[in-house]
């Protein structure tokens, strides 16, 4: 690999922090490390039209949250800044004055509604869409006349005829388009900001980047960009398309679709773990060789290599995503997933601020209970719902359980016992239960299902000693009383 490695991240602030975004930022963030390269964030915020406030610090905030740090962006200069394109413009000027000098570009007066019902009738024409080219032809005098006039004009860039653009995608191997094909396209739009072709090229050579590693959706821009590097006798950077990203129907995702979570802080929000994400993330397109599927950031930073990113799609799979969280969950610190639980257990009302050490305490030994469990943190609120509300109704299998002989006896028993003042921990429960099961005969699961149901409600749960220790004796006590008035 070449020497000076430099790839950037260039983020629209079009949007929060999507997880194809995620999936860009951290596969040009491994190649940097993999190469003992730069890994740069770049702001791309010439689109004004579409610009969303809080978009950029979703973006930063959200890949810092991951671990993908950078080298260089708007908060780091490392020599090239600035990093929001707007902010470049008079780094563009002399390319864009350059490109006008040498008639590579030229200025187009169109207006939009001229431009529409051109596409419109090229398409009545079964044509592609494409500009005429129409303010091409305008002579120098025609130029100024209309400029004097103070017609609104953008400035378009002069396709050459008859030039193949190819180049090898370090993806996608030999990729070839034909200028013709390319109408001349607008660098400059008439508010005076550069379009997106035309400042992603500028700036990626002023930055010195080496690989561009990016979606898939701009492979079609490749060409354009590449018909400017030449217009400038620059050298191109290496292109690498990153594959689409489909969803579990094989439909290429959109961002409007509102039935899968697609934003990185949505996960967040839900207690997704960061290590998850990142290894997910690093799997829709790249795959390690052999079977192995768990891997740590540090591990990847090693192990990633371009040439074993795909060309086909990558299925974004959210139960693989909830399965792979599972994992990280299961290992990870209590008092950590404790924390991550907290605010949904709060919002769902279950528990009350402020939260003493007591509750913590509490809640830490709830959260414990369903550990192994839990795909993502604010799971603990739909499995612990018995906890915080009273079981309402049984479903079949509860009621047979509880209409079994022996059932009204094991309940008394138990609450006779509930009334000896003693502790209330796991250990003491186990201990009423066996004095229970002494004093009516019964034992196993003739024993333990009517106590958890009359208890949970629920005919499965995590271990009855720790949920009963849980629940507390006043609520064991009040609940059975209410299963005993519903038995027979
Ligand atoms: N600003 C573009 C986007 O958000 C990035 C394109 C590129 O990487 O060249 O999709």
């Amino acid at each position: 690999m070449a020497n000076n490695v430099r790839v950037r991240y260039a983020p629209s602030p079009t949007g929060h922090l999507h997880i194809g975004g995620a999936r860009t930022a951290l596969f040009n963030y491994l190649f940097a490390k993999r190469y003992g390269g730069k890994f740069i964030i770049r702001i791309e915020d010439t689109d004004m039209k579409r610009h969303v406030a809080d978009a950029e610090r979703s973006q930063l905030d959200n890949l810092r949250w991951l671990g993908i740090e950078w080298d260089e962006s708007v908060d780091k200069d490392g020599g090239y800044g600035p990093y929001r394109s707007m902010e470049r413009l008079h780094l563009y000027q002399p390319f864009l004055e350059r490109l006008l000098a040498e008639g590579k570009a030229y200025p187009c007066f169109c207006s939009e509604e001229e431009l529409l019902a051109e596409r419109e009738a090229q398409r009545a024409a079964g044509e592609t869409p494409r500009y005429s080219g129409k303010c091409s032809l305008l002579s120098p005098e025609e130029r100024e006349r209309r400029m004097a006039e103070g017609i609104p004009y953008a400035i378009r860039f002069r396709v050459p005829k008859g030039v193949e653009l190819s180049f090898t995608d370090l993806i996608r191997g030999f990729v070839s388009f034909r200028s013709d094909d390319i109408g001349d396209f607008v660098i400059v739009k008439q508010d005076g900001a550069p379009t997106y072709n035309f400042a992603v090229t500028i700036d990626d050579m002023l930055m010195e980047i080496s690989h561009v590693i990016r979606g898939e959706e701009h492979l079609s821009n490749t060409p354009r960009q590449l018909l400017i590097y030449r217009a400038l006798g620059a050298k191109a950077p290496e292109f690498a398309h990153l594959p689409l990203i489909l969803n579990q129907d094989r439909q290429k995702m959109s961002k409007r679709d509102e039935s899968i979570i697609q934003f990185v802080e949505q996960y967040r929000e839900m207690g997704y773990l960061p290590e998850a994400i990142i290894n997910f993330l690093s799997l829709l397109g790249w795959s390690p060789e052999g079977e192995r599927e768990i891997f740590s950031l540090k591990e990847l930073e090693e192990i990633f290599s371009i040439e074993r990113v795909s060309k086909s799609p990558a299925v974004f799979d959210t139960d693989k995503l909830a399965w792979m969280n599972n994992h990280y969950m299961k290992e990870a610190d209590p008092a950590l997933i404790t924390e991550q639980a907290l605010p949904h257990l709060v919002k769902a009302g279950y528990i009350e601020e402020p939260i003493t050490e007591e509750k913590r305490r509490w809640v830490g030994q709830l959260v414990a209970l369903y550990q192994e469990k839990l795909h993502y943190a604010a799971e603990i609120v739909p499995f612990t719902k018995m906890f915080f509300e009273e079981p309402s109704s049984w479903d079949d299998e509860a009621m047979e359980i509880m209409n079994g002989s022996g059932v009204r006896e094991v309940l008394s028993s138990f609450l006779r016992k509930l009334e000896e003042e003693k502790g209330f921990t796991p250990e003491n429960v186990k201990e009423l239960l066996k004095e229970v099961q002494k004093e009516t005969g019964q034992k196993g699961k003739n024993l333990f299902m009517p106590i958890r149901v009359a208890a949970t409600g629920e005919v499965y749960g995590p271990d009855l000693n720790h949920t009963l220790s849980l629940l507390g004796r006043e609520n064991v006590k009040k609940r059975l009383l209410a299963s005993l008035s519903k038995t027979k």
